[in-house]
């Protein structure tokens, strides 16, 4: 049955429920009209297009099936087991708003936050590398790269190279504009010297896009983004043990006086920063979908257990005290995925999104760590063990408050934003 038949057949039973007898009032025709268009053109924020759908499902199928069985061991080694990886280019996961002549999936943004969101219901790690080679480091290429640059990188970053965001220092986080790896120019390339910290997915990383500073003088304004390969001498140094996303790779790098040819410069001289924040806005959002994937992943965890224990005779999860938790949270989730989708579509659709994408970030990672905390507090002691799930979901759910934005700098924006509109 088509979108709008089945709109119709259930605007139409809505009328019959409603009104069982001959209603003294008839509803104009008109009205049930135009709810049918609006409906049309106007679809629900959980309404997934049929591609967008099946993506989600590949997703799905994929982490259950084989993601799942990997996800202990990762954790306990903090470390990416290389066949997930495989995996990750296998189905497609890691180009998909890439074009298809550049061998990804040309899929929309919505796409992305859907896979990062299914991969993240299994294992948060996993939908961090690819949301960081997605919405960061490919975005980045395809918005602001030239042809040469796209067709050099695109293509390996589709089908089996990993990429990552360089931004941050040991001096720069929140302050990002505040770092000190500089550029020289020399005759015809570059030389680059100083190091970067907290960098996700660089243990396993062959492409490196670096903001380094051109021309300190003109502060912010000397930032530029290099594009780098390991081969030209970067070097993985230490790696974070960290409390959670533990399979994920969070490195110091080094650049030793780097060089780098003047055609991988990516974008304009001078204009990193802008690039930055412009990235890390979109990127926001894949954040957003991470935590309400994670938070999704703690309640599944926990709810069927509300149903198999029981004390004083009757299934936990039949007790009002209980009841109202788990109806609060799965609020709490719907929630946040509606700012999440919202703030995806609005990006999608070329609008304003900025204070929508902090919106999101915010809550979600708020939610996700409320959501695994309870999940862990309905379980009982058990959900305190390594045996289930849940301890992992709360570990893994702290990080979303810190990257891509702490949630104090996104407090800040969304401040900012809406006190423009009321200061006179
Ligand atoms: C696991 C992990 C992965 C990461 N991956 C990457 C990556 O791939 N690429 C990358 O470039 N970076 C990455 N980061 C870095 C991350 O973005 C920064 O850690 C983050 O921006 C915070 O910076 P900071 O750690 O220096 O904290 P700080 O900036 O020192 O902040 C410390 C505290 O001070 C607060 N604060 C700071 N300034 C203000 C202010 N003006 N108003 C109110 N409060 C303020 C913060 O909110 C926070 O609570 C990663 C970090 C981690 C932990």
């Amino acid at each position: 049955m088509s979108f709008t038949n089945l709109v119709r057949k259930s605007f139409s039973y809505y009328l019959r429920r409603t009104y069982p007898f001959k209603p003294v009032i008839t509803i104009p025709r008109y009205f049930h009209n135009s709810a049918v268009r609006y409906a049309e053109v106007q679809p629900s924020l959980n309404t997934l297009t049929e591609e967008e759908e099946s993506i989600r499902e590949a997703v799905a199928q994929y982490a259950q099936k084989k993601l799942l069985l990997k996800v202990t061991e990762m954790d306990e080694k903090e470390k990416l087991d290389p066949e997930v990886l495989k995996d990750l280019f296998e189905q497609g996961f890691m180009g998909i708003e890439t074009e298809s002549e550049y061998g990804g999936s040309n899929s929309s943004f919505l796409a992305a936050i859907l896979v990062v969101e299914e991969l993240a219901k299994v294992d948060p790690s996993v939908s961090v590398v690819c949301d960081v080679q997605n919405t960061l480091v490919s975005t980045l290429f395809r918005k602001y790269g030239n042809d040469y640059l796209k067709e050099k990188y695109l293509p390996r970053l589709a089908k089996d190279t990993v990429g990552c965001f360089c931004l941050s220092e040991s001096e720069a986080g929140s302050d990002a504009f505040a770092l000190r790896t500089r550029a020289e120019k020399k005759g015809d390339y570059y030389v680059i010297k100083g190091s970067k910290m907290w960098i996700t997915n660089s243990a396993e990383a062959d492409i490196f896009l670096v903001f380094a500073n051109l021309d300190p003088s003109k502060k912010h304004k000397g930032i530029t983004c290099f594009v780098l390969e390991k081969e030209m001498g970067v070097k993985v140094a230490k790696k974070e043990s960290k409390l959670g996303i533990r399979a994920s790779s969070t490195c110091t790098l080094n650049f030793d006086e780097i060089k780098v040819p003047e055609s991988n410069v990516l974008g304009e001289i001078g204009k990193g920063y802008k690039y930055a924040i412009e990235i890390l806005n979109e990127g926001r959002i894949g954040i957003a979908a991470q935590m309400i994937g994670l938070a999704q992943g703690a309640f599944d965890s926990a709810l069927p257990y509300l149903f198999e224990r029981k004390a004083f005779g009757n299934y936990i999860g039949e007790f009002q005290g209980m009841q109202h938790q788990y109806a609060q949270i799965a609020t709490e989730i719907e929630a946040a995925r509606l700012l999440t989708y919202n703030a995806a579509r609005m990006k999608q659709e070329g609008k304003d999104f900025v204070k929508e994408a902090a919106f999101a970030k915010l809550y979600s990672s708020q939610i996700a760590e409320k959501a695994a905390s309870k999940s862990i507090e309905w379980m009982g002691g058990v959900g305190f063990t390594r045996e289930f799930p849940v301890e992992k979901f709360y570990r893994d759910a702290k990080i979303g408050s810190i990257y891509e934005g702490t949630s104090n700098m996104q407090l800040t924006t969304i401040a900012k934003l809406i006190s423009q509109k009321y200061k006179v």
